[in-house]
C-alpha cells in the first residue's frame, strides 16, 4: 500500500488524474489531513464516497501509532514514543519555548554514523523511515496542540539518524511541511542537523530550500573528530567546510555549529582557541553544549567552569556563540539523552540482541532553536 503522508500536494493531484478524478480533490483530501486533522478518509464528508473508499484501498493512513508520551516535570519538554507499521520504534521530541513549539524528528530507526557519545550510533542503522513516517510524526503533534488552540511552528531533524543519508524521504517532508495548502510551516523555520555527509551538504544547497543547516562539528580538528565522530574518516574535516561555506554562499543562510562539551575530550583551553581559529571570519553561530550522560557510555560532563572558560575564549574571537539551557533532562529528552529506554527487539542489530535494554539515544536534539 502506499502512504498518502508521502505524497506532495503536485504527486496528489497527479494520483487523482491517473484514477479519473479532478485534480481540486487533492486539495480536499490535502485539507482534511493537514488542516481539519482528519485521522481517516471515512471523516472526509465533502469528498464523495467512492473516492474516499478508493483511497482507502490504496493508501495507508495513519502509518505511526502513538504507543506512548511523557512530560518534563517544567512541562516544557514533551517525549512522543511511536510504532511504525515493522513494530520498530522511534521517538519525537515537542518543545514550548515561549511561542514556539518546536518538534524534534527522527528519520531513520538507528542511525549509520556511529558517533561515540551516542548509543543510538552504536547500534547502526536499522532503517530509513518513509517521508510519511516522518512527516506523520509533525502532523500529530499538531493534532495534539490543536486542542491548546496551538500549533507546530518550527521543525528540527536532529533526532535519530542523519538526514543527509535518507535525503530523498527528508526533503520530500520538509517539502511537505512546506506545502501552503499543508502544514505551511516557513523553510526558514525548518532546520537540518547533518554531522558532515558533503554530497549531502552540496546536493541540499542546490536544492530550491531556505532550511537551516547545522554542523555537528564536536571537535576543531580532524584528529579529534575522527575519534569522536567515525564519519570523520570518510568526510575529511576541510571538505566538510568547504561544503558548509558552499551552503552559505548559495542559500544565503547562516550555518550553525554545534559543539558537544566533553570532558578532556574536547573541551580544552587549547580546543577553544583552535576552534576560534577554524571558524574565523565565518558567519556562523557555534552552539556548544555540554553532554548530558548517556547510560553506558563512559563519558563526562566538564565542569561549568570549564564550559563558561571555552565560551569566553570563542566570543573573545569575536565568534557568535550560544551556550543552551538543557530542556527535558528527567524525560531523557535532552540532547545527548533522548532514549528509547524501552526499545523492543526489532530496533535492536542483530548482534546486540543479547541487550535489548541498551538504550537507543537520540543526540544532537538541541531543540531550543
Ligand atoms: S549523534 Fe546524531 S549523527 Fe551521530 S550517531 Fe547519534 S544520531 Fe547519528
Amino acid at each position: 500500500m502506499k502512504e498518502i503522508c508521502s505524497f506532495s500536494l503536485k504527486e496528489l493531484k497527479n494520483w487523482m488524474g491517473e484514477n479519473g478524478e479532478n485534480s481540486f480533490r487533492a486539495g480536499q483530501v490535502f485539507d482534511w489531513i493537514y488542516t481539519k486533522h482528519a485521522l481517516n478518509f471515512t471523516d472526509m464528508s465533502n469528498v464523495g464516497k467512492d473516492l474516499r473508499e478508493k483511497l482507502a484501498e490504496q493508501f495507508s493512513f495513519p502509518v505511526l501509532k502513538l504507543l506512548k508520551t511523557q512530560e518534563s516535570e517544567d512541562l516544557e519538554t514533551i517525549k512522543f514514543l511511536w510504532e511504525l507499521p515493522d513494530q520498530r520504534r522511534v521517538e519525537s521530541v515537542l518543545i514550548l519555548s515561549g511561542d514556539r513549539r518546536t518538534v524534534c524528528v527522527s528519520c531513520q530507526v538507528g542511525c549509520p554514523a556511529r558517533c561515540a557519545f551516542c548509543a543510538s550510533g552504536r547500534q547502526g542503522l536499522m532503517r530509513n523511515l518513509s517521508p510519511a513516517e516522518i512527516t506523520e510524526q509533525v502532523l500529530h503533534i499538531n493534532h495534539f496542540l490543536k486542542e491548546k488552540g496551538e500549533r507546530v511552528s518550527h521543525i528540527v531533524f536532529m533526532g535519530m539518524g542523519e538526514p543527509l543519508e535518507n535525503y530523498e524521504s527528508v526533503v520530500k517532508a520538509i517539502q511537505i511541511f512546506h506545502e501552503p495548502e499543508g502544514l505551511n510551516i516557513s523553510q526558514r523555520r525548518i532546520t537540518v542537523s547533518t554531522v558532515g555527509v558533503v554530497e549531502g551538504i552540496h546536493r541540499l544547497a542546490k536544492e530550491e530550500l531556505k532550511v537551516n543547516l547545522v554542523l555537528s562539528l564536536h571537535a576543531p580538528n580532524q584528529h579529534i573528530r575522527k575519534k569522536i565522530i567515525p564519519y570523520a574518516r570518510k568526510y575529511p574535516l576541510e571538505e566538510v567546510l568547504m561544503a558548509m561555506d558552499e551552503y552559505t554562499r548559495l542559500t544565503k543562510r547562516d550555518i550553525t555549529y554545534e559543539y558537544t562539551l566533553l570532558a578532556k575530550i574536547n573541551d580544552h583551553r587549547k580546543n577553544a582557541e583552535e576552534l576560534a581559529k577554524l571558524l574565523k571570519d565565518k558567519q556562523c553561530t557555534v552552539n556548544l553544549i555540554p553532554y548530558n550522560p548517556v547510560e553506558g557510555l563512559n563519558l563526562d560532563r566538564p565542569k561549568k567552569e570549564t564550559i563558561e572558560n571555552f565560551r569566553l575564549i570563542l566570543e573573545d574571537a569575536g565568534i557568535n556563540t550560544t551556550w543552551r539551557y538543557t530542556k527535558g533532562k528527567d524525560i531523557a529528552a535532552a540532547c545527548g539523552q533522548l532514549a528509547l529506554q524501552e526499545a523492543p527487539t526489532q530496533n535492536v542489530a542483530p548482534e546486540q540482541s543479547a541487550a535489548p535494554s541498551e538504550k537507543l539515544a537520540l543526540v544532537n536534539a538541541d531543540l531550543s532553536q
